[in-house]
């Protein structure tokens, strides 16, 4: 006997490295008219790698030690910059203490008790703001408030905004005291390329990330991650396919996303956004009649996978949750598939239809 169109279909997307959940979920792939993209680990390999450790002055600690501080709180996360810096850590030989009382803000950053401390690692203003109710409280009420305030406002780099902390004034001066100059900090577009990336794979994406220890930023760290080698052909594909570019939807930084969009030939690129602003994104272009396909692989994508016409996640460092939460997902490591499930699936629908 033949197979129903949807189910050989089904078995050719498994044969391109997707595993397609149900008929139903083939069917809806090949219905999208809109691609949304989230970047770190989708369009990016989600394999970063620290490429920067910045001690502030009067932390008491050395580059090791912030190493090993973000270290421990991170070690118990599944995200590709946790993993990073954990790495880093083990890669220099330094000990990984236990952390307790580990929580994760998805989109945001992880707080835990590391050595009878508070240690935080993420976002900056989430840290001060959102993450780790404890260290909430510790930060209100301090000089801190108006420095997120700058960074909100502004909604640029962690970069730029630990640059603006040296400039920032009155009532700031035990925060500045506690800053690298200004001229020391590096920009995470300037750092340079790993040996043997191609042209086309150029655009790295750097995301500097705040190390906060009870009620005291101790350090930066930059975290540098590669374009997947296939993303611009994937991006190209996707826009021939719907008629319309990929829209661009990330947590991280406008600077990091802008390298990213450039190099995949995107123009609209959404940064900063938190998972209830992805999801917001979704439904946003859904409300406007939109068919919406979303790929991503994290934690934070999931409620914009569920909320998504179609939603594909990347299989090989994808989150538990992404995988669950997605219609299909990619376990061979290829962006390309993604185009070609949208192909088999419009196929599929022409014989069954
Ligand atoms: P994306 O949308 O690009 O895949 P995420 O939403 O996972 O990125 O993360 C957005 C930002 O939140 C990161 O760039 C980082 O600043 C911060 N962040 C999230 N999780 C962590 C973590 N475990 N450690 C440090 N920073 C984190
Ligand atoms: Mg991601």
């Amino acid at each position: 006997a033949t197979m129903p169109p949807l189910l050989s279909a089904i078995a050719n997307a498994g044969r391109h490295g997707v595993l397609v959940k149900s008929a139903v979920a083939m069917e809806r792939l090949g219905e999208i008219d809109t691609a949304a993209l989230d970047k770190t680990g989708t369009l990016t390999e989600g394999a970063p790698e620290v490429t920067d450790v910045r001690p502030l002055p009067g932390s008491g600690l050395d580059g090791d030690g912030l190493l090993a501080v973000a270290a421990a709180a991170e070690h118990p996360s599944e995200h590709p910059l946790a993993r990073a810096i954990v790495g880093a850590a083990r890669g220099r030989g330094l000990r990984v203490a236990d952390a307790e009382e580990f929580v994760a803000t998805p989109g945001r950053g992880v707080t835990a008790v590391v050595d009878g401390r508070v240690v935080g690692v993420g976002r900056a203003e989430a840290l001060v703001g959102e993450v780790g109710n404890g260290v909430d409280r510790m930060h209100r009420g301090d000089g801190m408030g108006k420095i997120v305030d700058r960074m909100r406002g502004d909604g640029d780099s962690m970069g730029d905004a630990v640059d603006r902390m040296h400039r920032v004034g009155d009532g700031m001066e035990t925060t500045v005291d506690r800053m690298p100059r200004a001229n020391g900090m590096q920009d995470p577009a300037d750092l340079t390329q790993p040996p043997g990336a191609s042209a086309s794979a150029s655009a790295s994406a750097g995301t500097t990330v705040l190390v906060t220890r009870d009620t005291t930023p101790v350090g930066t760290l930059t975290l540098t991650d590669r374009l997947r080698p296939d993303a611009p052909t994937t991006t190209s594909a996707l826009t021939t396919l719907t008629g319309t570019a990929p829209v661009l939807l990330t947590g991280d930084n406008p600077r990091a996303a802008a390298r990213v969009a450039e190099a995949t030939g995107l123009t609209d690129v959404r940064a900063n956004l938190l998972p209830e602003d992805k999801v917001n994104a979704v439904r946003d272009l859904q409300l406007a009649g939109r068919k919406v396909l979303f790929v991503g692989d994290g934690v934070n994508d999931a409620p914009a996978l569920a909320a998504a016409h179609s939603g594909i996640a990347m299989g090989r460092a994808g989150s538990d949750l992404a995988l669950e939460t997605a219609d299909a997902v990619v376990v061979r490591d290829e962006l390309t598939a993604v185009p070609a499930v949208v192909r088999l699936s419009r196929a599929a629908r022409r014989l069954v239809l």
